[in-house]
């Protein structure tokens, strides 16, 4: 998910050096390099399990909770950094039963130990937090709380946070280059007519009949995000099914509205198809040990892991609306497949840097003409991917600054996964791309990554120099110029409007034959043997032919 929210974000200074390459200056806070860098008060501590106990009171729209942070000590340091923000606020922080002294910097809490931490221990801290957390007013796109009432007037209650950060609700390391490597425990207390669900699965559920709440305790064993973490809260009806993938039988959990039990029942099996799809194109869906589930939540839909949430209406396209303008994206409901997408590209490889978000945006745009690809037709993916060039804008490139929470153009959506669908026709082999998206997600399971170390692994398994490739669609906003002149029985042709070491194949049609032409920034010429009379140049690639 992500998609709207460029619409609002204001737009920086442009400007281009001369080669072409892009840059660009934005305003950024010290709050924002807090947020967005590994400061020298993260970096000496690793992460090892949350548990979130939270209480939310629905008639003040209010929290109040606790996170116990387990951590393993890296090297010897004794000032720490929690993000919690405004207006939440902390109340307590315990460390072997002591409290722990601690001053507040906007967003972030510098929590100091008394002495420093030996290397290599691992230590253990309870903060304790309350306060009337900010309301999302556009959710999933601002974040926050939503509070809603569903048709009965019963509370539909959800958080949604990425890009702001999980830490709107909830005290945490708020950088997502470290995840809590043996996951998370969530406890959350609401009124007994309610119920909670969140991530993993549900292990527990205590009822207090004096205090009238009960306590739902979902476990997840694998590392996690932060803002995948979240709390869904109404009136839900469950059903479920086994999913014969290739790790085995996983369990898929459908939560829902009761009042839509029998609509959910007819789209979800969406669910089920989605992870057929992209079982054979990713590999092993990648988190068996906490299920698969969609969850109905009051707002379009989010990746949140092993319980995707949704909120599509029931129904086919994006709100009933196709993004390729072909007809095709009716043919699937998107957020079941855009979201579930997200498992094996944002929660099972996850970038360290929000500036190299196109690793989630792109390969989940791209995935969508995938899974149409397997359950229907090569070409009708070929036309829905082609179609939602479209909502290309070319405004900023798709890598965003770094260090500050910062993320890079929309276009890491459809230009991201036009540029996929480029270098798949470049690799002409769909047996090795296949075996390259698979080995992403085998070779970067469960890790957080950077845009140079998927450069890297696609351009060590394909044995060709990628660098140029995605400098230009990642680091610029130019569409490449393939300038062609055809005279008699000899084709011209080059790149302009590149990187300079922008080259690629280009696969082309001359009088019917197959021909690629190796395209550089240099003029070349080829001698066709015959007069050329038709010319067609593959409709695949995203570059803009142009007659010299
Ligand atoms: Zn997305």
């Amino acid at each position: 998910m992500r998609r709207i929210l460029y619409l609002i974000i204001l737009l920086p200074t442009l400007s281009f050096t001369q080669s072409g390459l892009f840059q660009y200056k934005e305003t950024f806070t010290k709050q924002d390099t807090l947020r967005g860098s590994i400061t020298p008060e993260r970096e000496w501590w690793n992460l090892q399990h949350y548990h979130l106990a939270v209480e939310v009171f629905p008639k003040t729209k209010t929290i109040k909770g606790s996170n116990t942070i387990s951590f393993e000590v890296l090297k010897s340091a004794k000032k720490m950094q929690i993000d919690l923000q405004e207006p939440l606020q902390i109340t307590k922080i315990i460390h072997h039963n002591s409290e722990l002294a601690y001053t507040r910097e906007g967003n972030v809490y510098w929590i100091n130990f008394p002495k420093n931490l030996l290397p290599k221990t691992k230590e253990k801290i309870t903060i304790y937090y309350e306060g009337k957390p900010i309301e999302s007013q556009n959710p999933p796109w601002s974040g926050g709380i939503t509070w809603r009432k569903d048709k009965n007037g019963t509370d539909f209650i959800a958080t949604s946070n990425q890009g702001i950060g999980a830490s709107i609700w909830w005290p945490n390391k708020d950088h997502s280059y470290d995840e809590p490597e043996n996951g998370v425990l969530i406890s959350v207390t609401v009124p007994e007519h309610l119920t909670n669900v969140s991530n993993g699965r549900l292990a527990k559920t205590e009822h207090n009949e004096k205090l009238k709440t009960k306590t739902f305790h979902w476990v997840v064993k694998n590392p996690i995000n932060n803002y995948g973490v979240n709390l869904n809260i109404g009136d839900y009806s469950h059903f479920s099914e086994i999913y014969a993938g290739e790790k085995g039988n996983l369990d898929c959990n459908y939560w829902v509205l009761k009042h839509n039990l029998n609509k959910a029942k007819k789209q979800f099996k969406q669910g089920a198809m989605t992870l057929e799809a992209f079982e054979y194109w990713f590999g092993p869906y990648p988190f068996y040990e906490d299920s698969y589930k969609l969850v109905e939540a009051p707002y379009l839909g989010m990746e949140h892991q092993s319980s995707v949430t949704y909120g599509n209406k029931y129904a086919n396209g994006y709100l009933g609306r196709d993004l390729s303008g072909t007809g095709i994206g009716l043919k699937f409901d998107f957020i079941i497949v855009h979201e579930s997408g997200h498992e094996w590209f944002a929660n099972n490889i996850t970038n360290v840097d929000s500036a190299d978000m196109w690793i989630h945006e792109s390969f989940t745009a791209y995935s969508e003409n995938l899974f149409v690809d397997y359950h229907f037709s090569t070409k009708e993916a070929e036309d829905y991917v082609i179609g939602t060039r479209k909502a290309i804008k070319n405004d900023i490139p798709i890598i965003g600054q770094y260090n500050v929470n910062n993320e890079g153009s929309g276009d890491m959506y459809y230009k991201g996964a036009n540029m996929l669908h480029t270098l798949r026709q470049i690799i002409d082999n769909d047996d090795q791309w296949r075996n390259i998206l698979r080995g992403l997600n085998k070779n970067f399971f469960h890790q957080q990554v950077t845009t140079e170390q998927i450069e890297n692994y696609v351009s060590t398994k394909t044995k060709l120099d990628l660098s140029g490739f995605f400098d230009q669609y990642l680091r610029t906003v130019n569409i490449p110029t393939f300038e062609y002149q055809i005279k008699n029985n000899e084709v011209s042709f080059k790149f302009i409007n590149t990187v300079p070491n922008f080259c690629i194949p280009v696969k082309v049609w001359i009088n019917d034959k197959l021909t690629w032409l190796f395209t550089t920034t240099e003029l070349k010429k080829i001698d066709f043997n015959e007069n050329i009379k038709s010319f067609e140049i593959d409709r695949n690639f995203y570059i803009k032919p142009t007659k010299l």
